[in-house]
């Protein structure tokens, strides 16, 4: 089940905020993405982990993705441990990614920084021969991805590089507000959130203005890189 591209989220939703626009953009180009999320959001104040399951799976068919995967981890409690260690490792070596996209470094919520750590960890000891990993009976090769960025959620973080989502922006939108027991929540039952407030989604739309506003662009997502971007020509780059 290799792909390209493989995105990990601790919630839910996660990837749909932080790097919906540019995982479309990319199946778009012909690419393969893949979406591990690492708990099932079961803290989350407002829905239960079945709509959660539900609304992940409506997104995931507006992202395009060629897979997605719960590691049911425990939402808000789970550690950087040898057990959570080895669930993202034998992730990482299903799907074989080039890249892989991760949570930011921190974060308004704090499982969203101990994730990045978490998966960041992983994807250098997923690279060792002597980690030795199976799936389904059979023994794993090991995977090291060639590159690792974090996308920006909800902490302003100043970005690395910033993706023009200007084309692929209203189907984002869209795959956020697949969750429908999270955002944009008008009136009705239960209660309000930070996420579940209208608000919420003018601000998901003001930052995205405001990275792409950085590059000249009308939408954009701002990424954190972990090593030094080489290029090997000044026309490679969009603007
Ligand atoms: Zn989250």
């Amino acid at each position: 089940m290799k792909v390209d591209i493989l995105a990990v989220g601790v919630h839910p939703d996660d990837v749909e905020l932080g790097c919906g626009g540019a995982l479309i953009a990319s199946v778009k180009e012909g690419k393969k993405v893949a979406v591990v999320d690492l708990t099932k959001g079961e803290l989350g104040s407002r829905g239960t982990p079945e709509t959660r399951k539900a609304e992940a799976e409506a997104a995931s068919r507006i992202l395009g993705l060629s897979a997605r995967e719960n590691l049911g981890m425990a939402d808000g409690f789970f550690q950087i441990n040898q057990e959570n260690t080895l669930k993202v490792i034998t992730a990482i070596r299903k799907y074989q990614p080039e890249v892989l996209i991760c949570n930011a470094p921190h974060d308004r919520h704090p499982d969203h920084g101990r994730s990045s750590q978490l998966v960041k960890e992983a994807a250098f000891l997923s690279g060792l021969i002597r980690i030795e990993t199976s799936l389904e009976g059979q023994p794993q090769a090991a995977w090291r991805p060639k590159h690792l960025y974090h996308y920006i959620q909800d902490d302003y973080i100043e970005p690395d590089f910033i993706f023009d989502i200007t084309d692929t922006f209203e189907q984002r939108q869209e795959s956020i507000l697949s969750y429908t027991t999270q955002f944009n929540v008008v009136a009705g039952d239960g209660v309000q959130t930070y996420i579940s407030k209208p608000q919420f989604m003018q601000g998901v739309e003001a930052r995205a203005r405001l990275f792409g506003k950085r590059i000249g662009a009308e939408f954009g997502e701002g990424y954190i890189k972990t090593r030094a971007l080489g290029i090997s020509s000044f026309d490679r780059f969009i603007l």
